[in-house]
């Protein structure tokens, strides 16, 4: 068997090495890949859709495995579903799930999926009037992706003019702006949870609880997340609950109704409020770095459980209870500028924890930095304090220039 995964953070170094052990998989390739998947199978130089495309049929490769958005909003499910090559992810209309906040919002409204009231605007004039008086803070944001910039809570209605103008007029994320939601802001707390959908049904896994903010205690500026427990300690027995009858199911319903025919993951970013969970987002794929615990503690056999969805069986999904926390090495800067290039060190004394490369590649043998997520520490214990303490430890020993990580990860 011969897979091919595409992207190269920690998510895809953690799904790799699930599959790696397999021994029903012979070959697994990475497209780019990085420091991790490059010791487990072969990294390609190429990423693009129509030389992925070429290669899964020159290499017969038997699944293709996607991890980032881009890829999947731009359409490689399709193009690969055209040539009969088997894929894990959604087709670009239901990645719109994650490509278009409007269409995502009114998917929502339409299917009865519990989520902060919202109107949508194309036109500049309509929504400066609405802002005009609504409660605040009044959330903004830019229907296509921003790379996470997108997200605007305006304190009163010069900001929120302010933040219209900018999206729609200076256009400054581009045609990503032009369309706005403008939503109710909801006070609680956050929790992941990534399901694997079936093409009929979703299989939810553990929650988890993903650090954003670059600095302690959730401040200073948004991330591509700056560490991960699972489960969430947060969101409990009841909230899952509330969470499968009034987001999941109606979201399962509404993917059968409108004919979203695929098979992949969905990831819900839930905000809980008064004990009520509502929906704030769908990502059509595995988030990072929730992946790294939920595969931290996923018993079931991963190969098993994709190929059970491929032919739409009934999952039976094993998670251990214990718990696992995921910390996030980075470049000093990141997420602003940061320098690439130093060599990572200490490896051969990491005791009690898994690395997963993500921003490092192997140059000339030796292993260096070349992002702004570097790595990932991953450990499990039978509470959160004494996984906490293997990851903490762990990292004291890795080493490379300007390295930086956040102190409380874990640490309830
Ligand atoms: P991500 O960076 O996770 O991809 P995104 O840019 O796609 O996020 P959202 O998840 O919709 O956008 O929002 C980003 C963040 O803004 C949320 O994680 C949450 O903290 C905050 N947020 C979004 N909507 C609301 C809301 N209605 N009320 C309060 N906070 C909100």
């Amino acid at each position: 068997m011969k897979v091919l995964i595409i992207g190269n953070g920690g998510r895809e170094s953690a799904v790799a090495k699930k599959l790696a052990h397999d021994k029903r998989i012979s070959q697994l390739y990475f497209a780019k890949g990085n420091a991790t998947t490059e010791t487990l199978g072969k990294n390609l130089p190429f990423d693009d859709i129509a030389q992925l495309r070429d290669f899964a049929i020159k290499e017969q490769i038997d699944f293709t495995f996607v991890g980032p958005e881009l890829p999947l909003v731009n359409g490689i499910v399709d193009e690969f579903q055209k040539h009969n090559l088997k894929i894990f992810g959604p087709t670009k209309r239901a990645a719109d799930l994650e490509g278009s906040k409007a269409y995502s919002k009114k998917f929502m409204l339409q299917n009865g999926v519990r989520t902060a009231k919202a109107e949508i605007f194309d036109s500049y004039t309509l929504a400066k009037e609405y802002v005009q008086n609504q409660k605040y803070p009044l959330v903004i944001k830019a229907s296509g992706l921003a790379a996470g910039k997108g997200v605007v809570i305006c304190e009163d209605v010069e900001h929120a003019e302010a933040t219209l103008r900018q999206f729609m007029i200076d256009k400054i994320f581009g045609d990503a702006g032009i369309k706005v939601v403008v939503e109710q802001f909801l006070k609680g707390f956050e929790a992941s949870v990534i399901a694997f959908w079936n093409g009929k049904k979703a299989f939810p896994c553990v929650s988890a609880k993903d650090y954003k903010k670059i600095g302690n205690h959730d401040k200073g500026l948004n991330t591509g997340g700056m560490g991960t427990v699972a489960p969430s300690p947060e969101f409990t027995a009841e909230h899952f609950a509330d969470f499968q009858k009034n987001i999941l199911e109606p979201t399962a319903k509404g993917i059968k109704d409108n004919a979203l025919n695929f098979v992949g993951f969905i990831f819900f970013g839930v905000l809980v409020e008064n004990n009520e969970c509502y929906l704030l987002e769908y990502n059509m794929r595995l988030g990072d770095p929730e992946t790294q615990v939920i595969m931290a503690l996923l018993e079931s056999n991963l190969y098993d459980v994709v190929a059970d969805c491929f032919r739409g069986n009934e999952l039976d999904l094993k998670f251990s209870d214990k718990k696992a926390v995921c910390l996030v090495m980075t470049s000093g800067g990141y997420p602003g500028n940061y320098e690439v290039g130093y060599e990572i060190t200490g490896l051969d004394k990491v005791k009690d924890s898994e690395v997963l490369f993500a921003g490092a590649e192997i140059q000339h043998g030796k292993i260096v930095t070349n992002g702004g997520r570097v790595l990932n520490i991953v450990a499990t214990g039978d509470t959160y304090q004494e996984a906490r303490k293997k990851v903490y430890q762990d990292a004291k020993t890795l080493h490379f220039d300007y390295a930086y990580y956040r102190e409380d990860i874990g640490n309830f």
